[in-house]
């Protein structure tokens, strides 16, 4: 008989393994990542136990079941629409009693439950022993040790998920609250009840807890349900409100959450947790902390080891970066001698070549940066710079929560904006909100980084790491700034206080590290592969049609044809100079040169040439696109018949480019209009497209207003 799949959730705390175990089970390489916030919408997979089916969700990370953040509403959604067979709650053993908290309210919610105590190797080594038999005994629901980064204990959790479903009967527990909250409920809950009020999606007296927590989605929802019943509701529990708060000073949800605290309090100390070896009360972590988060040594480690990941990123990938750049070269030449001219032979080699080829070239760079950043985010030091970072983002009125949003989007560079803009549904203020929305995309994202690099190597090829430290301080800082700038204007209003939770050092295993390199690299590669391929087809065709009038191009043609007539000693000279003009004229005349050069009347005030104009327009439906278009403008008007300079050598020779301008174009890469994608992402977490044209905007006018100041005080100081 062929059943359907078993229904399974991991359900728990931020950071307590449920992906490492989720991949662990599917074999699937989901994003594992040592700080919280990582999983914002759930993962589905399917594996087989027991020759049994089971179909396996990866919940959000949560701390609790309120309707305070999206994730806990997703996860909650989830359970009460979904109704999983059963709910695997992962439980970090090193962090107990914080993650019986949640615990607490799926007991609440009476959802099948079974719980597996994850890190019990982390418990171990701080000298934390735990009675798993006492604790499945005091909280009604089995507990299986295991260790999911090893696979240990999984084989048992889920030959007891099995038997678990058979007795699938789980009556929600009932927690005291003490006896004003109690009173309470056993006047609501009848009430309730006996109106099916959302009976049949919420136990009736979670319903009512949730009531007198004053919690906005069920007391929306049991408006819409029976509008008379629910005031009459939340008339008893502003009476209790008033009463708590004349009382003991403090709200109903504070209360019941010291009562959840308390029945957890009480489930340890009744011999779960024992000390077997008395550690230092400073664990390892905090030992570490003490100095790297220390408010004066931790910036300058944090300085040192972001100019250690930079250099160790240029210095060691440029010889694969120049392998990959001759490869092309030898690539194009090849394909020059191969194919008849043409329009498609130009294509390829313009278009396709040129463009892709000059987006791939950085893979080594990119991939060495990828290393760099998993290294830090796996070992926890992420982590760690948001919590210095706070401090710092206080004073621009951003919040704590903004920090992991930066980092994501490219912070460290390399990076993208999307889940960056995504990331930044951990905020509750909406005006924090939009305010780390709409700078985020300043960061240097992975699309910047080839452009940075290839700017950089070419006007500034002594300082590479130093020019790439500089870039990133400057946009962090430009997007502090804007944020205040923000702040004090269209979002003004108070900032909300933030707790940053450190998760303990691990030791980042080789493993871990090459799975997140490559998945992010692999993106970049498959996006040069995709999208930009189109893109850059799309531009090369704009940049070669029209072609050149009739009457021109038979001009072009008598000026050859006299040249080679003549006797001239420098007659090949003589033919490539006018096959090069002829082709200047032809880019000059195509839909993108007019554009380009339509854009000069604005764009020379900050240097950009109409080629440099081209690129930059169509950076907007990818900033990697830049550098191919850069490198088709520059190839369309060849000048070398033998095809030998690379984008990089043609820019440092060609007359208009001088470290100036390459640095107004940098600028202006930096903070322009955010890509396409971005914008769209922006569009969808403001909840109105007024806010993505406010972005395309600003940015765009911003960029251009530094670029300006750059170039004419350059000029002027005649550094150009
Ligand atoms: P999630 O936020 O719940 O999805 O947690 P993750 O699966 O992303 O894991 C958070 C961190 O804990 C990662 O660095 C994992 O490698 C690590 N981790 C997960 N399970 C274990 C375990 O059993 N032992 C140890 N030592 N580390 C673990
Ligand atoms: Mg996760």
């Amino acid at each position: 008989m062929v059943s359907d799949p078993l229904h399974i959730t991991l359900a728990g705390n931020p950071n307590s393994g449920k992906t490492t175990l989720f991949n662990h089970l599917t074999g699937a390489r989901q994003h594992v990542g040592n700080y919280p916030g990582v999983t914002v919408d759930k993962k589905e997979g399917i594996f087989t136990h027991k020759d049994k089916q089971i179909k396996i969700i990866d919940l959000p990370g949560t701390y609790s079941l309120t309707a305070y953040s999206v994730e806990e509403l997703v996860a909650r959604d989830y359970l009460v629409n979904e109704k999983p067979d059963l709910v695997i709650d992962i439980v970090d053993a090193s962090n107990l009693e914080r993650n019986l908290y949640l615990t607490c309210q799926f007991l609440e919610l009476g959802v099948p439950l079974i719980i597996a105590l994850n890190m019990v190797d982390v418990a171990e080594k701080r000298g934390i022993s735990i009675d798993t038999e006492k604790l499945s005994t005091l909280l009604g629901v089995p507990v299986i040790p295991i260790i999911a980064r090893s696979g240990q204990g999984v084989d048992a959790l889920f030959d007891n998920v099995l038997t678990g479903i058979r007795e699938n009967n789980h009556p929600p527990t009932l927690l005291r609250y003490g006896s004003d909250i109690d009173q309470a409920l056993s006047e609501i809950v009848p009430l309730i009840e006996q109106n099916n009020l959302l009976t049949d999606t919420y136990p009736a007296r979670w319903t009512g807890l949730k009531i007198l927590e004053n919690d906005d989605q069920i007391l929306d929802k049991a408006m819409l349900m029976d509008s008379d019943l629910t005031q009459q509701l939340v008339n008893r529990s502003e009476i209790l409100t008033h009463h708590l708060r004349t009382t003991v000073d403090a709200y109903p949800e504070a209360v019941i959450a010291d009562h959840r605290y308390g029945f957890i309090k009480s489930i340890l100390r009744q011999g779960v947790i024992s000390r077997t070896f008395d550690v230092d009360r400073l664990y390892t972590s905090d030992k570490i902390d003490k100095v790297v988060t220390h408010r004066v040594l931790g910036p300058l480690i944090m300085a040192a080891i972001l100019f250690g990941l930079y250099s160790f990123t240029f210095n060691y990938s440029t010889f694969l970066v120049d392998g990959l750049g001759s490869f092309f070269d030898i690539l194009s030449s090849n394909v020059e001698t191969m194919l008849p001219d043409g329009p498609i032979k130009s294509m390829i080699i313009s278009g396709v070549i040129d463009g892709v080829g000059g987006v791939l070239g950085f893979v080594p760079i990119i991939m060495f940066m990828f290393f760099g950043i998993a290294v830090l985010e796996d070992s926890g030091y992420l982590a760690r710079v948001a919590f210095m970072m706070d401090r710092i983002f206080h004073f621009f009125g951003l919040h704590g929560s903004s920090v992991m949003p930066f980092i994501v989007s490219g912070g460290i560079a390399g990076g993208c904006a999307v889940p960056g803009v995504m990331a930044t549904r951990t905020l509750r203020s909406p005006k924090e909100r939009m305010a780390t929305l709409l700078t985020v995309p300043f960061m240097n994202c992975g699309a910047k980084l080839p452009v940075l690099t290839l700017l950089i190597g070419a006007f500034f090829s002594s300082h590479q790491a130093r020019y790439m430290f500089l870039a990133t301080v400057a946009a962090w800082l430009v997007a502090l700034l804007a944020a205040k700038f923000l702040r004090m204007t269209v979002l003004k209003g108070e900032s909300t206080p933030f707790v940053m939770e450190l998760p303990p050092y691990r030791f980042p295993t080789m493993q871990g590290l090459l799975i997140h390199t490559w998945e992010r690299t692999w993106q970049y590669i498959k996006k040069a592969g995709t999208v930009i391929l189109g893109i850059s087809i799309l531009l090369w065709a704009m940049m070669t049609y029209p072609g050149l009038p009739a009457d021109k191009t038979a001009e072009f043609t008598a000026m050859r044809q006299q040249a080679a007539a003549s006797q001239s000693a420098e007659k090949a000279a003589e033919l490539l100079t006018i096959d090069s003009l002829e082709a200047e004229a032809g880019l000059r005349n195509s839909i993108a040169g007019r554009i380009g050069i339509a854009l000069e009347s604005v764009s020379r005030y900050a240097g950009f040439d109409w080629r440099t104009n081209i690129a930059l327009v169509g950076g907007f439906a990818a900033k990697e696109v830049i550098v191919s278009t850069l490198g088709t403008a520059y190839s369309l008007g060849e000048v070398d018949p033998e095809h030998t300079t690379s984008l990089k050598d043609r820019l440092t020779k060609d007359t208009h480019w001088n470290p100036v301008v390459a640095l107004s174009v940098l600028a202006f890469i930096m903070f322009y209009a955010p890509c396409f994608v971005t914008v769209v992402a922006i569009a969808n977490e403001a909840g109105s497209w007024k806010w993505a044209f406010f972005s395309m905007g600003f940015n765009t006018v911003f960029a251009l207003a530094m670029s300006v100041a750059i170039f004419q005080i350059g000029t002027l100081l005649g550094l150009g």
